[in-house]
């Protein structure tokens, strides 16, 4: 165990060379009911997200929920008391796996049909984010944001919302922390334990 431990440490040392010399990094991510999305507007989603996380030096690759330890589930018919005015939420840690729930029916109803795909693959690069910093915080601006604005919606559909670079530095170390911790199995070796989710 000592020696596993040893190899995580070195690997983690070596992930943050090379985020420092600013090498692109990868990260798997898992979608869950999928389906209850409309194909076109899955697709516009998860190309805005790839283009948020390739503007951090991360490049996103989309697998099915079996093979990934953080994945996206797309809930319908949510109760409007669960989380209150938020369009997602992420389980860090919850026992099942390191989830993310997006609340498609409240993403789709909250801007225009035109914004709608552009919106949701702002939401799932959020809530990625917070699973990827691995500390409960958001920025007063950019994608972080805890409540985007309609001056936000407008820039979305010019060019999607940015990580701040203190949310850019945060993450790329999340990336290398991920893939260092993730066994030969592809699943992560770390004590679970349930924690609240957080918008
Ligand atoms: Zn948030």
């Amino acid at each position: 165990m000592r020696i596993e431990r040893l190899a995580r440490i070195g690997c983690l040392a070596l992930g943050m060379a090379a985020v420092a010399q600013g090498q692109e990094r990868e990260i798997a991510v898992g979608l869950d009911n999928s389906q209850a999305v409309p194909f076109a507007l899955l697709a516009q989603a998860q190309a805005t997200a790839a283009r948020i996380y390739a503007g951090v030096g991360v490049k996103l690759r989309w697998r099915s929920q079996a093979a990934t330890e953080i994945w996206i589930q797309f809930d319908t018919g949510v109760a409007a008391g669960l989380y209150p005015g938020a369009m997602g939420y992420a389980m860090p840690y919850g026992k099942t796996g390191t989830s993310i729930h997006i609340l498609l029916d409240r993403v789709l109803s909250a801007g225009s049909q035109k914004l709608a795909g552009v919106l949701l693959g702002h939401v799932m690069a959020h809530e990625l984010g917070h699973v990827l910093e691995g500390i409960s915080r958001h920025s007063n601006s950019g994608l972080m944001k805890a409540r985007w604005d309609d001056h936000d919606f407008d820039q979305m559909l010019v060019r999607p919302l940015s990580f701040n670079s203190e949310d850019a530095d945060l993450v790329r170390v999340g990336v290398a922390r991920w893939q260092c911790w993730a066994g030969p199995d592809g699943r992560r070796h770390v004590t679970r334990r349930a924690r609240s989710g957080r918008r």
